[in-house]
């Protein structure tokens, strides 16, 4: 039987689905293994298309990436092979948010600018715009120092321009983790917490799942397990050099407001947002060491402070702003800087969402889609190819 026919159910409309058919005391016709985004994500999708879904998380939801990143929703900047998620995730999802979770997760679509403060950096992102319309997207496009002028008028005059997305924006992570729970409980999936799974193996057509509280059963089981994931991945066959590093944010006092749209520099790391409360958190791809084991990531304050110089070059009025708090996340990462999305090559009925590093918030509402379409019908509607588990250990550059 292939996985479609497993779960095949009659055509339903949108407004009238009926619940999931509920998992029974140790079996569910899939186990969810992590409840970050990506696992919580896929719940919603597979139980409102009437599957039975189990998730187990380790600790509690979003207790790690999830729920402690910095709300970037950005397709600006994205490898090419990420761009079809992206924009389907944007388009699609992000800017319906609240009809797509019951709660808008506080997106505000204020657009993202990627500042130029060189001549190389406008080169660069002159290069980029034209090498994404030479592939036929147009969402990237160029603003001039004028047009940078007027969107953000407190930026420091030496900016030369940027790259301009309209359409993006930023959300509010903790909410959006708790709107996708609360959809995946009301269609049906059952959440387990504090239940790390430590072994998974296969017998008699199923997947055993133990975890410290007990052995579930399932013919599928998806990894969303985050920095965690390769420990699975490794135990179904799928060896993959997934790297457990840590990320880190810091978030300001309150300053009067000065910047609407999320920046970020093409020419040094950065991001950072303000808030409607007049917060600045400001991040961008600042590593640190994480503990894996501990489960935790250390702050390193020498790398927070190149961040804080950066802001405080393009906005000088900022110059004695108060960082009130920082942290560190841990979130896992691949050598190409894009994640696993896709079946596993060695186990039937394996499928993996991982390492998405650093940039999958913004993907997650649109990995649940793909994993229950992979569930549901064996394929994605969106292409997934360069995001094949054994990319990595494949001999052929296919
Ligand atoms: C500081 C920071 C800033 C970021 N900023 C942005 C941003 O602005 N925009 C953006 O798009 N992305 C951003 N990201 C990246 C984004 O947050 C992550 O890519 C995304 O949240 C990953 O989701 P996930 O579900 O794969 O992982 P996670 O959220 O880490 O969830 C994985 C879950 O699996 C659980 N787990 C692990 N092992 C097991 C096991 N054996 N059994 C059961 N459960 C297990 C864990 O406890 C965890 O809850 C940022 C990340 C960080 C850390």
């Amino acid at each position: 039987m292939t996985l479609a026919a497993r779960f095949t159910r009659p055509a339903r409309a949108q407004g009238n689905r009926p619940p999931a058919r509920p998992a029974s005391a140790r079996s569910s016709d899939v186990i969810i293994v992590g409840g970050g985004l990506q696992g919580l994500s896929s719940a919603v999708h597979l139980a409102r298309r009437g599957v039975s879904v189990r998730l187990l998380e380790a600790e509690y939801c979003g207790r790690h990436s999830s729920g402690v990143n910095a709300g970037g929703v950005r397709t600006l900047g994205r490898h090419v092979a990420e761009i079809p998620l992206s924009l389907a995730a944007r388009d699609r999802i992000w800017h319906h948010m609240e009809e797509f979770a019951g709660h808008d997760g506080g997106f505000v679509p204020s657009g993202q600018l990627q500042v130029c403060e060189t001549d190389a950096d406008v080169a660069a992102a002159k290069a980029r715009i034209a090498e994404l319309e030479a592939l036929g997207y147009t969402h990237e496009t160029w603003a001039d120092q004028a047009t940078v002028r007027e969107l953000v008028p407190s930026m420091s005059h030496h900016v030369l321009g940027g790259i301009w997305v309209k359409d993006d924006g930023y959300a509010y992570p903790y909410h959006v983790v708790t709107a996708f729970r609360a959809s995946a409980e009301r269609a049906g999936a059952e959440i387990l917490e504090q239940q790390r799974v430590t072994r998974l193996w296969h017998e008699a057509g199923v997947w055993h799942v133990q975890t410290q509280r007990g052995t579930y059963e399932a013919p599928i089981v998806i990894n969303t397990a985050g920095a965690w994931a390769g420990e699975l991945a490794e135990q179904v066959g799928d060896p993959v050099p997934l790297l457990a590093d840590g990320l880190m944010l810091m978030v300001t006092q309150r300053v009067a407001p000065f910047v609407e749209p999320v920046l970020g520099a093409m020419g040094r790391p950065l991001s950072f947002k303000q808030y409607a409360n007049g917060t600045v958190v400001i991040g961008g791809s600042l590593r640190c060491e994480a503990d894996p084991v501990g489960r935790h990531a250390i702050v390193d304050m020498a790398t927070m402070r190149n961040s804080a110089i950066t802001v405080t070059d393009l906005f000088p009025h900022l110059r004695n702003m108060q960082v009130v708090r920082a942290w560190a996340g841990v979130e896992g990462f691949l050598p190409d800087q894009i994640p696993v999305i896709g079946p596993s090559v060695a186990s039937p009925g394996v499928f993996h969402a991982f390492g998405f590093s650093a940039h999958g918030f913004e993907l997650s509402p649109i990995i649940g889609e793909i994993m229950a379409d992979l569930v549901e019908h064996g394929e994605s509607r969106l292409p997934i190819h360069p995001f094949r588990v054994n990319r990595f250990t494949q001999q052929e550059n296919t």
